[in-house]
């Protein structure tokens, strides 16, 4: 692998993905071997290795199956699925059968909310996984079908855009953007850039023009091109399909800004879920290269500027900038501190832009038809469209491109939705409304979202809703500061707590406080987004929480009477439960 590699430690995790691929793990000889061949300390690597879900230090099974564990894919049966493969395969839920055929476990979302229930097998993507796709997978594994021989229907993955607008309804002839922004002058596309009001359509909302500008006035020898393509947030699967079917006006769009502020090499950072796309983009890289879009002296503009698409390896943390950075340095995905900001020291420690796969293709459009086109649609303040993910209870979940300022009401008729109970917008991180307010708005000064609208119908459970968001914080923290890797698991568990009938009023008043601790003190915005489930329904269904408490005035939850038993043992106490008489005294 390594010799087949570019044997850098930068691209360490490129590298153990390669290795997990051939041997379904990371073996021990491995490490010493990367360790030597990259100079780099082996606990490095381990570091590495332990800190992202798809890589394993033991084997997995030939045939790993992840089945995706988001709030659609169990509102869409993904424990059935378990509950078949796990019987079929006679394979337990988290482990590898004895024989090493075939391992099953549960994964964060796959970005196939609007095909659930979903999965991956060895990293490949599977969707709509009914009894008769479930059928053919068993038979398959039991057969030892190489991948490469199951059927392609398997692996299918559709588009479903419903709504295109904007930007999805009339697509870029190749090059244009460019030689737009050269006929129009770098500046002045700059100019028009700003003028145009488009803001990072990842959800945060920074103007683009001033971001680039930034990056443009910081004095470096290099400067670096990155597009985000971590799209991790639940729900959210709009970037899934950009690059599906305008990669190559994205790529332009990512061009466009390399021309803008002088960078000569930009990286696609792919989502590990997304793998089943890797190779049509590399596809699309070559293409613009042999078109003369990609390379030397560019359309012979005098522009040198190439594309790398980097793959991550199932860490969601990976989508906050400067985490993919660290990410796309070989490195854990831990958040850096703030600041210095990328635009002035990114990836290697280089001036650097990090924009998401939305903003660059509406880049390359505005370059071409102007900044004027662009601000007249949307608000004053969000100017231009959105392009959402629609999944959860509706008729026809998919892909629909708004202007912004666009109520969720007509969202809701136009995807099909009825008898709605409330609708989660932006994502776990974001905000969850009550049917009492959808005449509020998409837009940055109102519901601002990455992309994800999950629509939930009145026979949800909204605290079965709230639990799946808080246990996802929970497993994705990524560790590094203790607010938010203990505070994220005290929430889950003081959640657990009230959601299994175990609460009292007290539970709720900890359970707010550990809300506000946590999203106050946290590192990066994944701790301090991470009680936004909680806060939104406490907010809007704080009967629903009461109903749920037990008539009592406190019942502790932390059993310390079981967790001092060993000691006890060791002590040779036969003592159980004195501390309680202590109290009573
Ligand atoms: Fe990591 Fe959470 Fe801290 Fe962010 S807030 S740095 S995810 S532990």
């Amino acid at each position: 692998v390594l010799a087949e590699a570019d044997a850098q430690a930068v691209n360490l995790l490129q590298i153990l993905r390669a290795v997990q691929a051939r041997y379904q793990h990371i073996p021990e000889e491995a490490i010493e071997l990367l360790a030597e061949g990259l100079s780099i300390p082996r606990t490095q690597i381990l570091g590495v290795v332990e800190f992202y879900s798809f890589l394993h230090m033991t084997p997995q099974g030939r045939y790993d199956l992840l089945i995706s564990d988001s709030i659609t894919d169990r509102m869409l049966g993904n424990q059935f699925v378990l509950d078949y493969l796990a019987e079929r395969l006679a394979v337990q839920v988290g482990q590898v059968r004895a024989d090493g055929l075939v391992s099953l476990n549960r994964t964060s979302c796959t970005g196939m909310c609007d095909q659930g229930p979903a999965g991956l097998v060895n990293g490949l993507a599977l969707t709509s996984l009914d009894i008769a796709r479930l059928e053919e997978i068993v038979e398959l594994v039991n057969q030892q079908t190489p991948l490469s021989q199951w059927p392609a229907t398997l692996f299918a993955v559709a588009d479903n855009i419903h709504r295109p607008g904007l930007l999805l309804s009339e697509p870029l002839v190749a090059g244009d953007a460019l030689r737009a922004a050269f006929e129009r002058g770098l500046p002045e596309t700059l100019e028009e850039l700003d003028r145009s009001g488009l803001r990072g359509r990842g959800g945060a909302g920074f103007k683009t023009a001033v971001k680039w500008r930034f990056c443009a006035d910081e004095p470096a020898d290099t400067r670096f091109v990155v597009c985000n393509a971590d799209e991790g947030e639940p729900g959210t699967f709009k970037d899934r399909v950009l690059l599906n079917s305008y990669a190559g006006q994205v790529f332009e769009g990512m061009t466009l800004a390399a021309a803008l502020i002088g960078a000569q090499q930009g990286f696609l950072y792919l989502r590990g879920e997304y793998l089943h796309l890797h190779e049509q983009l590399q596809g699309v890289l070559t293409e613009r290269r042999a078109a003369g879009l990609l390379g030397e002296n560019i359309l012979g503009l005098g522009l040198n500027f190439d594309i790398e698409i980097r793959l991550g390896a199932g860490a969601y943390i990976c989508g906050e900038e400067s985490a993919l950075i660290e990410s796309l340095e070989g490195k854990p995905g831990i958040p850096r501190n703030r600041p210095p900001y990328p635009v002035t020291s990114g990836y290697l420690n280089k001036p650097t832009i990090v924009n998401n796969v939305e903003t660059f293709l509406a880049a390359a459009h505005i370059a071409v038809r102007g900044g004027a086109w662009f601000a007249a649609v949307g608000t004053e303040k969000s100017a231009g469209t959105k392009i959402l993910s629609i999944s959860g209870d509706c008729a026809r979940p998919g892909i629909y491109e708004y202007p912004f300022g666009t109520r969720i009401r007509q969202v809701l008729e136009d995807c099909g939705a009825v008898e709605v109970l409330g609708v989660q917008i932006g994502g776990p991180s974001g905000t969850f409304i009550s049917n009492r307010e959808l005449d509020r708005a998409l837009a940055f000064e109102d519901l601002a979202t990455g992309g994800s609208f999950i629509v939930f119908n009145c026979s949800r459970d909204i605290l079965r809703i709230v639990q799946n968001f808080t246990h996802f914080f929970a497993h994705e923290s990524c560790g590094f500061c203790t607010p938010c890797r203990v505070g994220t698991s005290l929430l889950k568990k003081q959640l657990d707590k009230i959601v299994d009938g175990h609460g009292s009023a007290g539970d709720i008043v900890e359970l707010e406080n550990l809300c506000q601790l946590v999203k106050h003190h946290s590192h990066c915005g994944l701790g301090q987004t991470a009680a936004n489930p909680i806060l939104s329904t406490l907010e809007r269904y704080p009967d629903v929480y009461e109903k749920q408490l037990k008539q009592i005035s406190y019942e502790p939850g932390f059993d310390l009477d079981g967790a001092l038993a060993i000691a006890r043992r060791m002590a040779h106490r036969d003592d159980a439960a004195a501390h309680l008489s202590q109290l009573e005294d």
